[in-house]
C-alpha cells in the first residue's frame, strides 16, 4: 500500500512550487539548485504525486504481456496521479485514453520533446487504446508575443507531421488544433472557466496583472480533452472513461487544476504519468529547450550536426585527462553521455555494463562519446526516414474528425 496522498494543491503558486533545495519546477521554467539536476524525489511529496512502484511496473508487464518500456523500467517516468486506478479498471475491461499533447514553438522538435511522445506510442500499442494530441496553437500564439497566427499555423502542421512519425496507429489517433476544435471544446472550457477563480488560476500558474487575459484563459483549454465527452465521434455517449497524460512532471500545475475541476463536474479525473527532464547537453541544470538552441539535438539533425555537438557541447563527468579516468572513473550522475543513454539506449544489459566500465575508469570519456553518436544517429536517421514519407494526406487523415473505435481488441474478444 502507498501512504495517503496529501490533499492537491490547487492554488499552489508555480513560481512557488520549489523544492526545499531551491529547484523551480513550472511549466515555464526548470532550473535546479544543483549541478547533479532536480531533487525528483523531494519534487514528488511537494507536488503531492505518487512514486513509481515494483508492483505497478509488473502490472503493466502482465496487462501488456511484454516488459515495460525502457522509460519505465528505468524510472524515467517516475511518478503518476493514479495511475494504479485506470490499471485496476484496465484488468476489469474497463476503458481509458490516452492525452498528450505540443505547443508548437518552433519548426523541429528536440530530444527533449520526442519524450512524452515516445512513451504514449509505447502505450497505445501496448495497451490498444485511443490517443487525443492537443496542438496548443492558441497557448504558443499567447505565451510567445514575437509569433504571429500565421507563423504558428505553419510550425503546427511541421510538427504534426513530427508526430505521426512517431508511428501512432491512425485508426487511434485523434489530432487536433485547438483553434479548429475549439467549437467541440467550448462547452467544457466554459465549464471549468466557471469553476475556477482568477486568484486560483494566478495562484497556480504565477502570471500577473499585465499579463494577456487570454494567458488566464488558456489553462481551461489544455484541462478539457481529459474530460471524454470533448470527443464525441471517439466516446459516443459513454461518460465515464478517464484519460491517462504521460507528460513532463512540469505539466502537473495543469492537471493538478484539472482534477480539481473534474470532481466539481463530477467528470473522471485524469491520471497522469509523469517523466524527468531530458537535460540540455550542457548539463542537468535545466531541460533541453527550444530557447537554447545550442543546447539541443533536433530531430532534423544529421548524423555530422550530432556528431560536432556531442563532442563540442556535451558535459562530461569523465576525468579530465585520460590518465585522471583511468584512475578515478566517471561520476555518472552529471555526465550527459550516459545520461542520454539512459534515455535511447534499448540494451539494459549494455548499459549497466557501460556504467561499470565507465564509472571505474575501465572506459574513457571519448568512447562512451561515440557509443551515444552511434545510438543517436541511427535513432534519427530511423526517424527521419518515417518522417520523409508522411504527407498532407496523412495531416488530413490523423486530424480528421470521424469514428473511432474505443474498446481495445482484447476487451472485444472477451465479450
Ligand atoms: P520548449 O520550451 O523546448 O519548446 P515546451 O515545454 O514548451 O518545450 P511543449 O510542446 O509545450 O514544449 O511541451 C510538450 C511536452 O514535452 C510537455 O509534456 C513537456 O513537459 C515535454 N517536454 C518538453 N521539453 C522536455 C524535456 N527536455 N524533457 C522531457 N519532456 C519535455
Amino acid at each position: 500500500m502507498e501512504p495517503a496522498k496529501p490533499e492537491e494543491p490547487t492554488t499552489q503558486a508555480a513560481t512557488e512550487v520549489k523544492a526545499e533545495v531551491e529547484d523551480e519546477v513550472t511549466p515555464f521554467n526548470i532550473a535546479a539548485a544543483s549541478d547533479s539536476g532536480i531533487d525528483y524525489d523531494k519534487l514528488v511529496d511537494k507536488f503531492g504525486c505518487s512514486r513509481m512502484t515494483d508492483e505497478l511496473r509488473e502490472k503493466i508487464e502482465r496487462l501488456t504481456g511484454r516488459a515495460p518500456h525502457r522509460f519505465i523500467r528505468r524510472n524515467i517516468f517516475f511518478c503518476h496521479r493514479d495511475l494504479d486506478i485506470i490499471l485496476n479498471r484496465y484488468e476489469q475491461n474497463q476503458l481509458f485514453y490516452l492525452y498528450t499533447g505540443r505547443g508548437p514553438s518552433a519548426e523541429a522538435l528536440h530530444l527533449g520533446h520526442t519524450i512524452p511522445f515516445i512513451m504514449t506510442r509505447y502505450m497505445q500499442e501496448a495497451f490498444d487504446v485511443p490517443l487525443v494530441i492537443q496542438i496548443t496553437d492558441d497557448e504558443k500564439f499567447m505565451y510567445r508575443p514575437e509569433l504571429s497566427q500565421e507563423q504558428v499555423a505553419k510550425m503546427a502542421i511541421s510538427n504534426i507531421k513530427d508526430i505521426i512519425a512517431f508511428g501512432f496507429d491512425p485508426e487511434k489517433t485523434f489530432i487536433f488544433l485547438d483553434t479548429e476544435y475549439i467549437k467541440e471544446l467550448y462547452p467544457n472550457v466554459t465549464k471549468v472557466q466557471k469553476a475556477v477563480t482568477l486568484n486560483q488560476i494566478k495562484g497556480v500558474f504565477g502570471f500577473n496583472d499585465s499579463d494577456p487575459v487570454g494567458k488566464y484563459a488558456y489553462p481551461p483549454i489544455q484541462a478539457v480533452p481529459s474530460f471524454c465527452n470533448s470527443f464525441p465521434h471517439i466516446f459516443g455517449s459513454r461518460k465515464n472513461v478517464p484519460s491517462l497524460i504521460p507528460c513532463a512532471i512540469d505539466q502537473d500545475p495543469y492537471f493538478r487544476m484539472t482534477r480539481d475541476v473534474a470532481a466539481r463536474l463530477k467528470y473522471e479525473k485524469t491520471g497522469t504519468f509523469y517523466s524527468t527532464f531530458f537535460p540540455g547537453l550542457e548539463g542537468m541544470k535545466g531541460k533541453m529547450s527550444s530557447s537554447s538552441l545550442h543546447n539541443t539535438i533536433l530531430l532534423t539533425d544529421s548524423a555530422a550536426d550530432v556528431k560536432k555537438k556531442i563532442n563540442k557541447y556535451a558535459f562530461s563527468g569523465g576525468g579530465a585527462t585520460e590518465q585522471e579516468q583511468r584512475e578515478k572513473g566517471a561520476n555518472l550522475d552529471v555526465d550527459m553521455p550516459y545520461q542520454y543513454l539512459r534515455f535511447f539506449l534499448e540494451d539494459d544489459a549494455e548499459l549497466a555494463q557501460i556504467a561499470e566500465d565507465y564509472s571505474t575508469g575501465k572506459m574513457l570519456t571519448g568512447q562512451i562519446k561515440q557509443k551515444l553518436i552511434e545510438v543517436l544517429s541511427t535513432y534519427l536517421k530511423e526517424f527521419q526516414e518515417r518522417r520523409k514519407a508522411i504527407t498532407d494526406e496523412d495531416v488530413k487523415k490523423f486530424m480528421e474528425v470521424r469514428k473511432i473505435n474505443p474498446v481495445p481488441k482484447k476487451f472485444e474478444e472477451a465479450r
